[in-house]
């Protein structure tokens, strides 16, 4: 379906046919500058405003928008026309505003620890419905007195399992609300093929790499599409887009007690990062709980000791601050509509 925020520049163009030329730089202005919506476009007359939202109505219905305790994280949960569900989530950071958004309703990778994953694939994002989550947290954040400046495709879905949609709303970020590509990051669990076509695109966006375990028993289990892609295979992939972008990689890493952060699992990814000459930064990410898995996050001092042990093993590292646990929001907790907290430890 063509929503507000699907037209290219000049797709709008063929619509605002038999407008005066200057139409097309106001409306476009409108949308990605002022960050309006068509009936708020005040410069451009009443009628083309209201032929204009007939023609592409917005592509997200607001059904929840919840703030954290501190109020420096927001989700968004939103309907689609077909009734389907998704998540944005919107962080305020003292020094920058990103936005974490959705690539598809639902995900088929089934990873077991991901609440996104738990509740299986329903479709493929557009390129309108991308941008528009975007283009709605940059107006929340602009009324905060903040610019957005960061978007990261981490939400509900697999971005490179719908790269054509996700690459045309990198540029559509890129060229129309002018974000530098240094501040669009793609999260992938590690579909080689979209790596690959990634690698081949002209902006030099960053890839982060869910990796989760250093080898293929332990990955296999966690993130069962390591089964057709194994790790030397991503890991060829990532030394190319490295290569082809000269980008410094992400992994992330969410530690699971018992599972994954053991000093084996340390040394294990340190070699692997070696091997590869791969100069990655690890984010590590205690397991926020989701309700259909068993096993629960590292606690706070394991944590603090895999990050030193990688850090004496040379291997750059940082724990990422977990934001929006009390309104499911944090990573893996995206589950349109489903609650997914548990009673903590
Ligand atoms: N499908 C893509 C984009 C999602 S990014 C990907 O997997 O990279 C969401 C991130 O949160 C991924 O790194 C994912 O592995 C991680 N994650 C999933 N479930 C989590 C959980 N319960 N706790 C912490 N991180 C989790």
């Amino acid at each position: 379906m063509t929503t507000l925020y699907t037209p290219t520049r000049d797709e709008l163009a063929t619509l605002l046919e038999g407008e005066p030329r200057y139409r097309l730089d106001q409306v476009w202005q409108g949308l990605y500058t002022q960050l309006a919506e068509p009936a708020e476009i005040s410069n451009v007359p009443k009628a083309l405003r209201e032929r204009l939202g007939a023609a592409l109505p917005t592509a997200l219905t607001q059904v929840i928008r919840k703030v954290s305790d501190d109020g420096d994280t927001v989700k968004y949960l939103w309907a689609l026309d077909d009734g389907s569900k998704i998540e944005t989530v919107l962080m305020i950071y003292p020094d920058r505003v990103t936005v974490c958004v959705s690539s598809q309703a639902g995900c088929a990778m089934a990873c077991g620890f991901c609440a996104t994953g738990q509740a299986g694939f329903r479709r493929h994002l557009t390129v309108g419905e991308i941008v528009e989550q975007v283009v709605v947290a940059a107006r929340d954040a602009r009324a905060m007195g903040r610019r957005l400046a960061n978007v990261v495709y981490m939400g509900m879905g697999e971005p490179m399992a719908n790269e054509a949609a996700v690459w045309a709303s990198v540029e559509r970020l890129h060229d129309a609300l002018g974000l530098s590509a240094r501040h669009l990051t793609i999260s992938t669990v590690g579909l080689v093929p979209g790596i690959r076509t990634l690698a081949d695109r002209p902006l030099p966006v960053n890839l982060a790499v869910s990796l989760h375990a250093a080898n293929d028993t332990l990955r296999d289990e966690l993130v069962p599409i390591n089964r057709r892609y194994p790790i030397d295979q991503l890991m060829e992939a990532c030394a190319g887009y490295l290569a082809a972008k000269g980008r410094r990689l992400s992994f992330e890493w969410a530690l699971i007690d018992g599972v994954n952060d053991r000093p084996s699992d340390a040394a294990e990814l340190a070699a692997l990062t070696r091997r590869f000459h791969l100069p990655a930064h690890v984010n590590l990410i205690p397991l926020n709980p989701t309700p259909g898995y068993p096993t629960v996050g590292s606690p706070a001092a394991r944590v603090r000791e895999f990050r030193d042990d990688l850090v004496a093993r040379g291997v750059n590292a940082t724990v990422r601050r977990n934001r929006g646990t009390d309104i499911d929001a944090a990573c893996g907790q995206l589950a349109a509509g489903q609650p997914v907290t548990l009673t903590r430890r």
